[in-house]
C-alpha cells in the first residue's frame, strides 16, 4: 500500500485547507520559480524519465507528448489545454483534485505550460462540475493575487494566464479536437487527426491537450525527482494513480495508489471487500465505461495498471475507473445501459459510429428482453467490428468495446436469457 509520504494528492478527501496557505503548508508551490529556471528542456526530459503515461484514459508519454511543440515560436502563439471535461461514466477523480486541491492543478499548469512555450492555459471543465468550478476559480483569483500568475508568474520570469473555460454537458467534448472546437465556439465536434494538436490545435495554433490529473502531478514529480516516481509500478507503468472505485464495494471511494497494485490489495485495502465476498463477484470494468468488462474470477488477481490489463486481460486501465458488479447484477442490462449512453452521445459526424451505435442498441434491448435469435449475437459482434477502428474519434470504439466484453465474457448468459424466453413463450403457447 502507498505510504501516506509518497501521496501526491494530500487533500483528496478535503480534510485540510484547500486555500493558497494550506496548499503552501502542504509543500505546494515550493521553489516553483527554480524549477522554472533550469529550463524547457530539463523539464520535458525529466517528465520523459518520470514515465508518466496520460491520466485522461489513453495512456500517451506525457514528455514525449509534450516534446512534439515547436521548441522555437513560428509566430503563432503556443497553448496548453487542460482537459476537465470528466464524463466518462464511473470516472470521478479528477472532480476530487479540482475541488480539494486545486494549486496542484495550478501550479502544474504554469510549469507545463512554460515547457511548452505557452503564455496562457485553458481549463474546459465540464458542465455538471459547478462547485468544483467555483473553488477551482477561488484558487486561480488567489494565485493571481499572490503573483503566481499574470506577469512575471511566481517570479519565474514567464508571463502566464490561466482561464477556465465551462462546458455544457456534451461528452464528446471530453474528445480533445472536440473539445478545442467547443473552446473556439464551435460545435463540439471532433476533427480528423493528424494533424495532431501540437501542429494545429486551438486557433491553429500547437496546442497540447492534457488531463488534470497528468498535470496535476507535474510540480511533485519534479520536485522529488523522475527516478522517485519512476519507482512506483512496473516498467512502463510508472507512477501513483488515481483509482475511482464504484459500484458493490463496502466502501466506493477515490484513491491515490502506486500504480500495478493488485485488484485484490486495492480493493481489500479501500474498499472493505466485495459486497458479498469474493464469491459474490460477477465482473468488473477496470478502466471506466470505454473498456470491455472483465470476469470477476479473472479480476482478483489481476495488476492495476496500463500493459496487464490490456495484454493480459483483453481491458484496459482508461482512467482507472473501477466499477465493481456483483451476482446481482443484469450484466446484460448493464452493457445495455452504456449502448443507451454513447448512442445519446454519439456527435453523427461520422456513419459507422451514428448508425452503429443505434443498431447496437436496437439488438442490446432484445438482448436485455431475451427477445433476440441466437445468430444476432454473432451480427452484433460483426457491427462492434464494422464500427471499431472506423471512425474519426474514439467513441466509435468506446461503443463497441463494452459490447465486445460482454459478448466475449458472458455469451452463456446472452443464451440462457434467449433460450428461457423461447422456452416462456412456448410454454405460455402450450397452454393457451
Ligand atoms: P488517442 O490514443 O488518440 O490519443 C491520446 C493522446 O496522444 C492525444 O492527446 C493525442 O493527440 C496524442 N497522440 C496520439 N498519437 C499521437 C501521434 N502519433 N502524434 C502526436 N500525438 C499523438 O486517444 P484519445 O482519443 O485522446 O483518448 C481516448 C481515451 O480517452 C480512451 O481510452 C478513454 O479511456 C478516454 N476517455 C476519458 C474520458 C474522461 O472522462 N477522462 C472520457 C472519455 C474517454
Ligand atoms: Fe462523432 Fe462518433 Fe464519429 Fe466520434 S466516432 S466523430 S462521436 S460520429
Amino acid at each position: 500500500m502507498l505510504k501516506d509520504q509518497d501521496r501526491i494528492f494530500t487533500n483528496l478527501y478535503g480534510m485540510h485547507e484547500r486555500t493558497l496557505a494550506g496548499a503552501k503548508a502542504r509543500g505546494h508551490w515550493d521553489g516553483t520559480a527554480g524549477i522554472i529556471q533550469k529550463g524547457r528542456d530539463w523539464i520535458v526530459d525529466q517528465m520523459k524519465a518520470s514515465g508518466l503515461r496520460g491520466r485522461g484514459g489513453a495512456g500517451f508519454p506525457t514528455g514525449l507528448k509534450w516534446s512534439f511543440m515547436p521548441k522555437e515560436s513560428d509566430g503563432r502563439p503556443a497553448y496548453l489545454v487542460i482537459n476537465a471535461d470528466e464524463s466518462e461514466p464511473g470516472t470521478c477523480k479528477d472532480r476530487e483534485i479540482m475541488r480539494h486541491d486545486p494549486h496542484t492543478l495550478i501550479e502544474g499548469a504554469l510549469i507545463a505550460s512554460f515547457a511548452m512555450n505557452a503564455n496562457a492555459a485553458y481549463i474546459y471543465i465540464r458542465g455538471e462540475y459547478i462547485r468544483e468550478r467555483e473553488a477551482l476559480q477561488v484558487a486561480i483569483d488567489e494565485a493571481y493575487d499572490a503573483g503566481l500568475l499574470g506577469k512575471n508568474a511566481a517570479g519565474s520570469g514567464w508571463d502566464f494566464d490561466l482561464y477556465l473555460h465551462h462546458g455544457a454537458g456534451a461528452y464528446i467534448c471530453g474528445e480533445e479536437t472536440a473539445l478545442i472546437e467547443s473552446l473556439e465556439g464551435k460545435k463540439g465536434m471532433p476533427r480528423m487527426k493528424p494533424p495532431f494538436p501540437a501542429g494545429a490545435g486551438l486557433y491553429g495554433c500547437p496546442t497540447t491537450v492534457n488531463n488534470v490529473e497528468s498535470i496535476a502531478v507535474v510540480p511533485t514529480i519534479l520536485r522529488r525527482g523522475p527516478e522517485w516516481f519512476a519507482g512506483f509500478g512496473r516498467p512502463n507503468n510508472a507512477g501513483t494513480k488515481l483509482f475511482a472505485i464504484s459500484g458493490h464495494v463496502n466502501n466506493p471511494c477515490v484513491v491515490e495508489e502506486a500504480m500495478s497494485i493488485s485488484f485484490e490489495e486495492l480493493i481489500e485495502k479501500h474498499c472493505g471487500g466485495i459486497r458479498g465476498g469474493w464469491d459474490n463477484l460477477l465482473a468488473v470494468i477496470p478502466g471506466g465505461s470505454s473498456v470491455p468488462c472483465v470476469r470477476g474470477e479473472n479480476m482478483r488477481d489481476a495488476i492495476m495498471d496500463f500493459d496487464y490489463l490490456r495484454n493480459d486481460l483483453g481491458s484496459g486501465l482508461g482512467t482507472a475507473a473501477v466499477i465493481v458488479m456483483d451476482k446481482q447484477t443484469d450484466i446484460i442490462k448493464a452493457i445495455w445501459r452504456l449502448a443507451k449512453f454513447y448512442k445519446h452521445e454519439s456527435c453523427g459526424q461520422c456513419t459507422p459510429c451514428r448508425e452503429g451505435t443505434g443498431w447496437m442498441m436496437r439488438v442490446m434491448d432484445r438482448l436485455v428482453k431475451g427477445e433476440a435469435e441466437i445468430e444476432e449475437i454473432d451480427m452484433l459482434w460483426d457491427v462492434t467490428k464494422q464500427v471499431e477502428g472506423h471512425t474519426i474519434c474514439a467513441l466509435g470504439d468506446a461503443a463497441a468495446w463494452p459490447i465486445q466484453g460482454l459478448i466475449r465474457n458472458f455469451r452463456d448468459e446472452i443464451e440462457d436469457r434467449i433460450k428461457a424466453q423461447k422456452t416462456g413463450r412456448r410454454s405460455a403457447i402450450a397452454a393457451e
